[in-house]
């Protein structure tokens, strides 16, 4: 694919961030929000329905509620990612134990991916992320231009 296959989308300096933890996995996640809160509160936060209360109760920064992650949270990021409204993901999912929505998660993960957002699924990934000199930056990020891959099809 050459670079005209592709639309530009731009990430502005202020991330606007979904953060998701399953069970196992939420300790974590909200440990390392309380010690990135300084970083965080510079973004807008939102997430899954029990992650973003349990990370607005005990780090007490404001985070969008959408429903829990298995009555159809992850589908409401995925579709915000979708519409350009996310475009950053920090998802701690569990890699040890099966999950009731788990083509939920799959398909989460693959829409971050096609839009071409930053994801973290763990740890040390999300400092990484967190630590980049881009995220006081704007940022192109690269999409492909569905509008003539379908028109290709159809042809
Ligand atoms: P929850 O959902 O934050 O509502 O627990 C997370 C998930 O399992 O996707």
């Amino acid at each position: 694919m050459d670079q005209q296959d592709f639309i530009s989308i731009k990430i502005n300096k202020q991330k606007r961030i979904a953060l998701v933890a399953h069970d196992n996995r939420k300790k974590d996640l909200i440990q390392w929000v309380e010690i990135n809160k300084d970083k965080l509160k510079m973004h807008f936060l939102c997430g899954t329905g029990t992650t973003a209360k349990l990370i607005s109760e005990t780090v007490k920064l404001p985070v969008k509620a959408f429903k829990s992650g298995p009555l159809g949270g992850d589908q409401q990021i995925g579709a915000r990612i979708a519409e350009e409204e996310i475009d950053f993901l920090i998802f701690f999912w569990d890699p040890l134990e099966a999950q009731p929505h788990d083509p939920d998660v799959k398909a989460l993960l693959r829409i971050a991916v096609l839009y071409d957002i930053p994801v973290a699924n763990n740890w040390s990934t999300a400092d990484f992320l967190l630590t980049s000199p881009l995220m006081e930056e704007e940022y192109e990020r690269k999409v492909i231009d569905f509008s003539k891959r379908i028109h290709r099809e159809i042809k």
